[in-house]
């Protein structure tokens, strides 16, 4: 076991004005930007002076042209330099880069610099090469006045150059999982002065199967580090992450869930008996065949691979031929099958276990959103 010197997380001094706003008016603001927090969280600012950014900060914020915080760094910054865990919900174009990259500069430049041979001090891991790189944008932007470096780590790409940034030693990485984990293996660099955690896109990462990188590379992060998640969807896979990696976390949803949901999709629920499923789902079939436009798709997700095969042989018996994926087919099978289904042909339905939904990209996406507000309602 070693010793490891206490962490300086929290860098928040607020201002005066945001302190003494009655729970009134902010609970009136945060209304008016849809802001929902859970958790204890402090006053949103309402403007860029209200942040307390230090001045390389605010120079940066101002070099910008921005007029206001969007909702989530209004409530996410003063969040986030306060050293608390936080999971930041909003839509994507909503600002999330700079809710959490403007407090990683606080969080580094508040920190012992960075010896020889000592790994970075944020990490951001993010789902591709394409957001990475536009993260690193806004790193270079907003860190260039203080001068921390940062590079950018990714699959697809020679390892030398990416390697001798790692060497030479960086503040920030910015990195996809795979890539890293190969860099952390080689001893290339390390983790043990990594102090301020950002999952980005994390539903998109879980949705590509990132999830075991993601936790392997987690491991080796010390607990007690600030770890802020970002996304644009809440489905149950998220949920878990975060209750896993992160301690006593503020959780700031931006929008409600209702507002992200597809209107293009009408939603059903119809609470049966186990033996009854069968025969609806038959009748269903029946209805929808009879009412849809001919390049319509179905996808029926069921619990388990044995339901998967079953219901697909049930249906394919009544006249109602269906491509099925499950996690115990081969990548190839996998692909083969969302090929077939997506150029249509004789095969519109398709059966899935929840697990297989993570090749159905665009299709996945809507439908945990539509997962989600069915969720909600269905508790509310
Ligand atoms: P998200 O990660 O939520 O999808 P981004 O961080 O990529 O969103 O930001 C989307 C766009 O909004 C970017 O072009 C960014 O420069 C811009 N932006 C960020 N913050 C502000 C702000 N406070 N005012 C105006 N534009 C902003
Ligand atoms: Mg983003």
């Amino acid at each position: 076991m070693i010793n490891l010197q206490p962490i300086r997380k929290n860098f928040y001094v607020p201002h005066p004005v945001v302190q003494k706003r009655s729970q009134h008016e902010v609970d009136e603001y945060r209304r008016s930007r849809e802001i929902y927090v859970k958790n204890q969280a402090p006053n949103p600012i309402q403007n860029f002076s209200e942040a307390n950014f230090p001045d390389y900060v605010m120079d940066s914020i101002i070099k910008q042209g921005y007029e206001s915080p969007t909702a989530i760094q209004a409530q996410g910054w003063p969040t986030a330099l306060s050293g608390k865990d936080l999971v930041g919900i909003a839509k994507t174009g909503s600002g999330k880069t700079l809710a959490y990259i403007l407090p990683a500069i606080v969080h580094i430049n508040n920190q012992q610099q960075l010896s020889r041979g000592d790994g970075p001090i944020a990490l951001v891991l993010a789902p591709t090469r394409e957001l990475a790189q536009q993260i690193q944008e806004v790193a270079n932007e907003f860190g260039h006045s203080s001068y921390i470096r940062n590079t950018c780590i990714f699959g697809g790409s020679p390892k030398g150059p990416q390697a001798r940034d790692l060497e030479r030693g960086v503040e920030i990485i910015i990195a996809t999982p795979g890539r890293l984990i190969d860099f952390l293996q080689r001893g290339t660099t390390n983790l043990k002065r990594c102090t301020y955690l950002v999952l980005d896109e994390a539903d998109r990462m879980l949705d590509m199967g990132f999830e075991p990188q993601i936790r392997k590379i987690l491991e080796q992060i010390r607990p007690d580090r600030q770890t802020l998640m970002w996304s644009a969807t809440w489905p149950k896979e998220v949920q878990k992450l975060a209750n896993d990696f992160l301690n006593d976390f503020v959780q700031i949803n931006i929008g409600s869930l209702q507002t992200s949901a597809n209107h293009n999709i009408h939603q059903i629920v119809d609470v049966c008996q186990e033996t009854e499923k069968e025969q609806k789902l038959g009748t269903l079939l029946q209805e929808i065949g009879n009412t849809l436009d001919p390049d319509s798709k179905i996808i029926i997700f069921v619990e388990t691979k044995k339901k998967v095969e079953g219901i697909t042989r049930t249906i394919g018996k009544y006249g109602w031929p269906a491509l099925s994926i499950h996690g115990d087919k081969s990548q190839n099978e996998r692909d083969y099958v969302l090929r077939t289904f997506r150029t249509g042909g004789q095969y519109s339905i398709l059966v899935a276990t929840d697990v297989a939904a993570r090749g159905l990209g665009e299709y996945k996406e809507e439908i945990n959103k539509q997962i989600n507000l069915e969720k909600q309602s269905i508790l509310a």
